[in-house]
């Protein structure tokens, strides 16, 4: 099946709305093994949206548009893919109970009410959190219009609870997807590990980077489930195998999630000391759901004052080697460890940048630190030759620390890394 997505909505041609719909939409029809071909996006203009349909129609067997179902006046999409599909508006009697349970006794205005104007013959699809639901029309062509309302709170469930198992349902076979999720190799690396296997049909290999991680999707298609399944798993393994201990997980949301995971599982503790990275380590731990079991304490320690009064870093060594130096680290995260009492210690110490750079600690210049009963492990994050944005810096560092924490509890090598 092929698809375009077609986003409507004045505020995404203006900037002022980043369009994430489509995202989600790109992202979730690439699991169904749904090739998306296009994708526009429309302003809140009926003639427009009603050529950006016809065009898409022609080339496309399904279209799926985001936005412009609501109740006011801007909000054309329902008609224009009436008009195009050739399936007149009708009031739908369980949408338009839906609509009235959800004003309760507060008053329901007119315009709210044609939100429950459907397509004939559509599949309706609920919208279980806002009032507009989302449906999709079969054309006399046998291909589909599905429309999704705008706001992402709303799109989101319908698209997983129901859109998704409807699409489902009507592709022929079946599709199994999987994530490698790594850290510490770029994607031109990865790739030229990876050779050969991306470039085969069925399961498809496709790396994707972000600017600290890379993720291998393994797609494959079946004429069943099973089979889908039975052709997908050799090739994950195969690019486990390849990629080594860079794979922090398979099918995981993320690496925190992985090390809050390995932690619970142990019954052991973490306490962490940031400078340069400001906190974002202890905020990404605290995402987990079930952080608390896990996580003691972060501390935040900017000040050289700060990091001896609350680490015990002794101030003549800060003196000495200067805040940014693998001593620092090693006394922050032993420091930290040993106040909490936690099984972990982490420190990070830093230059993230812009200023605040010499020739012999440049900006990008990070050292951490991961401390236990056994010893303490240092690594240090060198300036890639370019000078990184600071939020760069700062995600990356914290990256790291997660990826050592992740390679001690897994008993890997903590401080190796492939570059
Ligand atoms: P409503 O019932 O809220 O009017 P709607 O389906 O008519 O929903 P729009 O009016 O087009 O949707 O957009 C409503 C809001 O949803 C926008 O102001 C914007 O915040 C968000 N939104 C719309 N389209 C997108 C998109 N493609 N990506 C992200 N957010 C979007
Ligand atoms: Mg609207």
């Amino acid at each position: 099946m092929q698809a375009e997505i077609i986003a409507v909505g004045t505020e995404l041609l203006l900037g002022h709305t980043i369009n994430s719909d489509a995202a989600h939409v790109a992202r979730a029809l690439a699991e169904l093994g749904i090739d998306v071909f296009g994708s526009c996006v429309v302003g809140d203009n009926a003639g427009r949206l009603e050529k950006a349909l016809r065009d898409g129609l022609r080339e496309n067997d399904l279209l799926v548009t985001t936005g412009g179902l609501g109740p006011t006046d801007d909000d054309l999409t329902r008609e224009t893919v009436a008009r195009v599909t050739g399936a007149p508006l009708e009031e739908h009697a369980e949408s338009l109970a839906r609509l009235r349970e959800y004003f309760g006794s507060r008053p329901m205005g007119v315009n709210q009410r044609k939100q429950a104007l459907l397509p004939r013959g559509c599949t309706v699809f609920a919208n279980t959190v806002g009032t507009a639901p989302g449906c999709a029309v079969e054309t006399p062509e046998g291909k589909l219009v599905i429309m999704l309302p705008g706001p992402p709170s709303e799109l989101l469930p319908m698209l997983h609870d129901s859109v998704m198992p409807f699409l489902a349902q009507r592709q022929e076979g079946a599709i199994r997807s999987h994530m490698v999720r790594t850290f510490g190799i770029g994607e031109g690396d990865g790739a030229l590990l990876l050779d050969g296997l991306t470039a085969q049909a069925n399961p498809t290999v496709a790396t994707y980077a972000t600017d600290t991680e890379m993720f291998v999707r393994v797609t494959a298609k079946g004429g069943n489930a099973h089979e889908a399944a039975e052709l997908a798993a050799p090739v994950v393994e195969e690019v486990r195998r390849r990629l080594g201990e860079c794979v922090y997980g398979v099918d995981v949301p993320h690496l925190q999630a992985v090390v809050v995971d390995e932690l619970t599982r142990r019954g052991q503790t973490l306490a962490t000391a940031e400078s340069c990275t400001g906190g974002l380590l202890a905020s990404l731990i605290t995402d987990v759901p079930g952080a608390s079991a896990v996580f003691h304490a972060g501390v935040v320690t900017y000040a050289n004052e700060a990091k001896t009064r609350l680490l015990g870093v002794p101030p003549e060594l800060l003196a000495r080697v200067g805040a940014v130096s693998p001593e620092v680290a090693r006394h922050m995260a032993e420091g930290v460890r040993q106040r909490h009492g936690s099984d972990w210690g982490i420190g990070i110490t830093g230059i993230a940048g812009p200023g605040g750079g010499t020739a012999e600690k440049p900006v990008g210049l990070v050292y951490i630190a991961l401390s236990s009963a056994d010893g303490t492990w240092l690594r240090v994050m060198r300036p890639t030759g370019r000078v990184m944005p600071r939020a760069w810096t700062r995600r990356r560092a914290a990256g790291h620390a997660l990826d050592m924490l992740r390679r001690a509890l897994q008993g890997l090598s903590v401080t190796a890394l492939r570059r």
